[in-house]
């Protein structure tokens, strides 16, 4: 096993990793007034070099990511992130260009996010695309705001948006950040929306749904034209997550099939590493009546020239610094350029058949709950082993990772009991689908003869289970004393 002190507790005062000199001028506390200053030195572990690289080599070992391992994470799309993404996205011209350079100086960047928007655009048929927002929320939230600016231009008094039982808890939350009332909307027996209870949620202050297509059942909702179609009768917007677009890439676009506004996942469906809470991008795609509410600034082509534009009448005007997340649509940008459009269909074509794969060879040792061929992902349920066996889906999360895979989803779509939602993505091969169905079926067969086994895992991390919710609940954040 390997040592498992922390850093803190390797503090030796007086003890550096390098030392630099005295810094010349005027000093911090002569240049910040005393009452911003600290009383203490903050307590900094001090450590030798080596310490420090030991220690962080040691903690990226302990480390679960898509680089060492299947990561089935479902509603994540935690696909493999091609390496020439990092290449592009570290380019000295990207990376050291300042946000306040002149326009003239930037034309490179200027061009990039100008390009990557009527990409964005073309594969998602809207007129209209904003790169700002910083995540698939903050887009969500931007997307709310544009669609509630539209109906104040129009004189509409809409402050409830409907939401779907299956949605992911973003949008429920964007919604109430926003200023909106949340609705909700049953599914089916088939999983999609329920029409019924659809229209019977529809009244003159619905200021419009928001649907996540295909939905985080990985189903796709077949009906959706017909519900864009009632919600444009009831004088609403069509809002859709496009959390899932990896399902659709060059298939279908959300413009084509109704909806108004949609924000992207850049992170997920156009790749770049992403989890613990960032860096993401959620750009927003809009109908044609709506892009003079986007949020400023925008990037616009007069000639040859590329000019960011800061001021718009209507614009809901600034949702980040600057042009929002640029290392991640590099990334994103490279991802398009490297695959053309053959390639993104591609992308859809074996996310897809691989979550088939993946379900069709496990619904006998798992149940599921919805009949259909899935998208991108596909959800079981650990129900059947709960029954028999109490065994439940986090006990065959935590197997797995004895097994030497990354856990599935759990717990999500609320809608489903003892949910395992597993998202494999087009980048991994038979062999490695194939491995994670025997790691799977494996757990099913261990869960009647050697429940023990289940309950007690994971036993080869460094540490057992833990309590998540106590963790959160009552969060010890401890440091260690250490003077300087
Ligand atoms: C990931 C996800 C979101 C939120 O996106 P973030 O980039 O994590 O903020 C919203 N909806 C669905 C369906 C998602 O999968």
């Amino acid at each position: 096993m390997e040592q498992a002190k922390t850093i803190f507790e390797k503090n030796k005062p007086g003890r550096r990793c390098f030392d630099v000199p005295e810094a010349r001028g005027p000093k911090p506390e002569d240049m910040i007034p005393a009452k911003l200053l600290r009383s203490a030195p903050p307590a900094i572990p001090q450590v030798s070099e080596p310490e420090v690289v030991r220690h962080y080599s040691r903690l990226g070992r302990r480390n679960l990511g898509v680089d060492s391992t299947f990561y089935p994470l479902g509603s994540c799309t935690m696909k493999y992130n091609p390496k020439v993404n990092e290449a592009a996205a570290a380019m000295d011209g990207f990376l050291n260009l300042h946000p306040y350079i002149p326009q003239d100086c930037a034309q490179g960047a200027l061009e990039l996010i100008y390009d990557l928007e009527h990409f964005l655009a073309e594969i998602s048929g809207f007129e209209a695309v904003t790169l700002e927002p910083a995540a698939g929320a903050h887009g969500e939230f931007t997307g709310l705001l544009v669609i509630k600016a539209f109906l104040d231009a129009a004189g509409e008094e809409r402050d409830v948006v409907l939401i779907p039982d299956s949605a992911h808890g973003t949008n429920p939350a964007s919604c109430t950040i926003a200023g909106f009332d949340t609705r909700p909307v049953k599914s089916d027996s088939k999983g999609l929306v329920d029409l019924e209870d659809l229209k019977a949620k529809l009244d003159p202050k619905v200021a419009a749904l928001m649907l996540t297509n295909p939905n985080t059942l990985g189903l796709f909702d077949t009906n959706v034209c017909r519900i864009a179609g009632m919600m444009h009768d009831n004088g609403s917007l069509m809002y859709m997550d496009g959390a899932n677009l990896n399902a659709i890439l060059g298939y279908a676009r959300p413009g084509d099939f109704g909806v108004d506004v949609m924000h992207f996942n850049l992170h997920k469906t156009f790749s770049t590493p992403h989890g613990g809470g960032g860096p993401g991008s959620g750009p927003v795609g809009v109908k044609a009546k709506l892009a003079p509410f986007l949020p400023m600034p925008r990037v616009v082509k007069e000639g040859k020239a590329f000019k960011a534009v800061f001021k718009a009448e209507k614009s809901i005007g600034r949702v980040r610094s600057w042009f929002g997340n640029t290392g991640v649509m590099l990334k994103a940008y490279t991802y398009i350029l490297r695959l053309g459009a053959r390639g993104l269909k591609r992308v859809a074509e074996n996310a897809v058949l691989n979550a088939n794969y993946i379900m069709e060879s496990l619904k006998n040792d798992y149940s599921l709950p919805y009949e259909s061929r899935c998208m991108h992902e596909c959800v079981l349920s650990a129900k059947n082993l709960l029954k028999k066996h109490d065994i439940r889906a986090m006990d065959v999360a935590k197997r797995l990772i004895d097994l030497g895979f990354h856990p599935p989803t759990v717990y999500f779509p609320l809608i489903v009991e003892e949910a395992l939602m597993i998202e494999p993505t087009e980048t991994e091969n038979l062999e490695t689908l194939d491995e994670f169905i025997a790691a799977m079926k494996q757990i099913a067969k261990e869960a009647e003869e050697t429940p023990g086994l289940l309950h007690d895992a994971p036993v080869t991390t460094p540490v057992g289970r833990l309590d998540e919710v106590k963790a959160v609940k009552e969060p010890r954040l401890v440091f260690a004393k250490s003077s300087p």
